[in-house]
This record gives structure tokens, sequence and C-alpha cells, in this order.
């Protein structure tokens, strides 16, 4: 059975049977035969389901936030924002989806061809519990809008949120088998990819659960996308504006419990403005007020299981070891339930194993860089490249950051953020293919070349 556990308070709230193999079968023949029709449909019903389910969306608002708030631990408040962003995305892909799918005519010395978006197939995602509606629906709107159709593998953590989820896309109207959760363990993905009538996977996770699944991709020859860690550099210049580089960067380190791919987690600051920023940073971190998620004016709750925060407290442990200095915070909280205090990490000896981590919590980890030089190659020595954000008003500095950080995303004064419109994904480790925008509809799509 899977189990929901209130991290706020650490109890069971709810159990989850997982499907029987006869289930997943007709789940998996389902999809099959729902996309059979759903390839030929007109792009008009497409755009229409797509506007019901996030008009069904809105209608559940609060349903859907409070589930993820009593499953994973965010604050009422970001839950309702990352529904609304939901809403979104559907309503993105319903205005521009057919646009975005129009032929590209182009002429060859023999004629002309005609680049054509087809659909490609059933195609299975395996998402996280981090943000577990945006996740999802980064893949579900357009794979209705490209004509495939979706099978979930959620979390074992926010089945709750999964099973929702497909009530409310039935509930909406969607033609059988075009959207399906399955509720399974990870031990069942690898069967899933290798299944002739799944063409492609989908994955929001950790390395570990991104080889996996790539490894069972390359054997069966199947299309993957994979949107994994992080360890975004936060850099700040001497011509910033430090006093709001220093209060967005505790939002962008706190958001979520810092359980965010896409959370700031490096802060590399100019010698010029460390100490300035270093002392408001702090100031900031300490005022985060930790309460019930559920309540208003809440920044944090708890993270999302006591297993993710006992790593996160033991990742301070591992920096200390390698001389890092904990300035304060980033202890468990005694209380039932997975809470623990924000906190900041100076000294941190950027060769060291520690400093290339994704820490996936609330702890921050400052440096000091006598130049941008200095900044570009620290931002750069990790193994990832996800999102960076760069404060600077220089336009030089500007172009130096935006062409020679190895990263999918760079944020110029502001936090860095996923909209519906841009680009989402990394290099390096944190994988490969892009989510949103035309990027992101096109990724799990046959380029037709018809030849006349
Ligand atoms: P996982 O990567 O384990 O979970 C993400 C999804 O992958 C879940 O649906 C999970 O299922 C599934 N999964 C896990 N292992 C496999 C596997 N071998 N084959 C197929 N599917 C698999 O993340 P965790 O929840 O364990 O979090 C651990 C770390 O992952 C975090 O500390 C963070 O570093 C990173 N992470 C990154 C996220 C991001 O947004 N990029 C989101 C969440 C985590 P199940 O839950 O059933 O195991």
């Amino acid at each position: 059975m899977f189990k929901s556990i209130n991290p706020a308070t650490g109890e069971t709230i709810a159990t989850h049977a997982p499907l029987s193999a006869a289930e997943i079968e007709a789940k998996v023949a389902a999809a099959h035969a729902g996309y059979a029709r759903w390839r030929t449909s007109a792009y008009a019903e497409r755009t229409a389901l797509l506007s019901r389910i996030g008009d069904a969306f809105e209608a559940n608002k609060s349903a859907l936030a409070e589930m993820a708030v009593r499953e994973m631990g965010k604050t009422l408040k970001s839950a309702v924002a990352e529904v609304e962003k939901c809403v979104s995305g559907f309503r993105y892909y319903a205005e521009h989806g057919p646009a975005l799918l129009s032929d590209t005519e182009v002429q060859t010395a023999s004629g002309s061809t005609t680049a054509r978006w087809l659909p490609m197939g059933p195609v299975l995602a395996v998402m996280p519990w981090n943000f577990p509606y945006w996740q999802v629906v980064r893949f579900m709107a357009p794979a209705i809008m490209a004509g495939n159709v979706g099978l979930l593998k959620h979390a074992s953590l926010t089945q709750g949120c999964a099973a929702l989820i497909e009530d409310i896309v039935r509930q909406a109207g969607a033609p059988d088998g075009v959207f399906q959760n399955l509720a399974i363990p990870s031990d069942a993905v690898g069967g899933l990819i290798a299944d002739d009538r799944i063409v492609a996977v989908t994955l929001t996770g950790s390395e570990g659960a991104g080889m996996k699944v790539a490894e069972a991709a390359g054997r069966a020859l199947k299309k993957v996308v994979l949107e994994l860690g992080g360890s975004d550099p936060f850099i700040v210049m001497p011509s910033a504006d430090v006093a709001k580089a220093a209060k967005v960067a505790v939002t962008a380190r706190t958001q979520n419990a810092g359980q965010s791919c896409i959370c700031a987690k490096r802060f590399i600051v100019h010698a010029d403005v460390h100490d300035d920023f270093l002392a408001r940073f702090s100031d900031g971190m300490q005022a985060v007020k930790i309460d019930d998620p559920m309540t208003d004016g809440t920044d944090m709750g708890p993270l999302s299981s006591v297993e993710q925060r006992d790593t996160v407290v033991s990742q301070i442990a591992e920096a200390e070891g390698e001389g890092a200095r904990l300035l304060f915070g980033g202890e468990a909280i005694d209380r039932a339930g997975a809470w623990m205090t924000p906190g900041v990490l100076v000294d941190v000896p950027p060769e060291g194993a520690f400093a290339k981590q994704e820490i996936f919590g609330p702890i921050a980890m400052v440096f000091r860089v006598p130049d941008i030089d200095a900044a570009i190659a620290l931002a750069n020595d990790v193994p990832f490249g996800l999102g960076s954000s760069v404060w600077t008003t220089e336009a030089a500095e500007q172009e130096r950051f935006a062409r020679e950080i190895e990263a999918g995303m760079t944020a110029v004064n502001a936090m860095l953020a996923s909209v519906p419109e841009a680009p989402f994904g990394g290099v390096k480790r944190s994988g490969h293919g892009r989510e949103l925008g035309p990027w992101g509809l096109h990724e799990f799509m046959n380029l037709k070349a018809v030849m006349r």
C-alpha cells in the first residue's frame, strides 16, 4: 500500500492500493486504444479539452491545493499558486497549440517538402512530489495537444494528488485512455518502458531514478526526456541592488521548503558586496516564518518527509566534515513531522565533494569571489546545469553570464521560475530535453517530411 503521511503532523492520512498486474494491463490497453482515436482528433477537439481541464482545475483549486499541502507539506498559498499556474499551462496550449503545430514548407532541389508535426503514441511520465500538479501538467498539456495520450506514474508520497488529477481530467470529459494515473511502485516502471505500446518516457526526479529510466529507455530504443536535480548558482555582482537580491535570495532558497530543482542553492557573491549581502540574507533566512502550512502568513512548512529532512540535516554534518561553517539554523525542530530551520553554510571548500552536491532543503551555501571570471568558474564547477540567477545592472556582465553559465536557464535580476511559454530544462547531469513552450510540445512528436 502507498501511505500518504502528512509531514506537518507525522500522521498517516490515507492509504492507496497499488494496481494489480491485470489493472496495469487494462490501463495500458486503454491508452493504446485511446491513442488510435486521439491521434487523428481535430485540433479544435484537443484545445476544447485543454480548456475544459483548465477550467476544472480552477473549479477544484481548493481541493487540489489542500491535498498537496496534506501530502507533501507546501504552504497553502504556494499550492494555490501552483494550481493557478497549471490553469495557465492548459490555457497556453489551448490558445497557441494549433499555431505551434502548423506545417513548414521547404523548397528542395526536386520540388517541395512539408514538415508536419504528428503525434507519437502513449507517453509514460514518472513524476515527483515537489510540485505534484505542475510537474504533471508540464507533460500532460502538450501531450494532449500533440495527439498523444499520457500515463502517469506519480511519486509514492503524492498518490492522493495523482488520483485527484485523474478524476478531474475524466470529469472534464477526456475520452477514454487519453490520460490515466497508474498507482504503481517504481520497480514496475522498467516493464512499462519495455512495453511496445508505450513509445516514450519523461521523468522529473533524482539522478538515480533518471539513470534507471534512461537505461530502460535505451534498451528499448525509446525517446526520453529527463529533468533532474540542480545546484543553481545565484550570483551577486557589485552593481546589483543588494537589498533586493538578498530578499529574493531568501525566497529562492526557501520556497517549497527548499525542495525545488530550480531553487537557488549556491550564492556566489562578489567580495565588494559579500558582507552586506550575507548580513541581509542571514537576517532574511532567520526571519522565515515556519508554521502550519495551512495557515495564512506561513513562509515555510515542513519538508516533504522525515527521510528528506534527515537527509538534509545529515548533509550539513558532511559539509562541516569538509571544513564548512554553519552560521545558524539547519536543525531538526523537535515536533512531530518533518520540520527544520533554514540555515546558511559558509567556507564550503569549492574544490571539495560537498560543494558539488545538491541540497534539497532550505540550506544555502554562500561563497565569496574576487571577480566575474571566478564567479562563472565556480558557477560551472558542478555536475549540474539546470538554472541560474544573476544580479548585475552591467550589460556586459549580463551578456557574459548568459553566454558562459552552463545551464538551461539564466534569470537576470530576478528569481528563476518556470513559465508556460519559455523552454525549461537543463544540461550536464540536470538532464536533457525541454519542457514547455513549443519545444516541450515538439519533444514527443514525429516531425514528418512529406515530399511532393
Ligand atoms: P525520486 O527521483 O526517487 O522520485 C521521483 C520519481 O521517480 C517518483 O515518481 C519515484 O517513484 C520515481 N522513481 C524513483 N526511483 C525510480 C526507479 N528506479 N525507476 C523508475 N522510477 C523511479 O526522488 P525522491 O522522492 O526520492 O527524492 C530524492 C531526491 O531526488 C531529492 O533529494 C532531490 O535531490 C531529487 N528530486 C528532484 C526533483 C526535481 O524536481 N528535479 C524532484 C524530486 C526529487 P517513487 O516515489 O514511487 O519512488
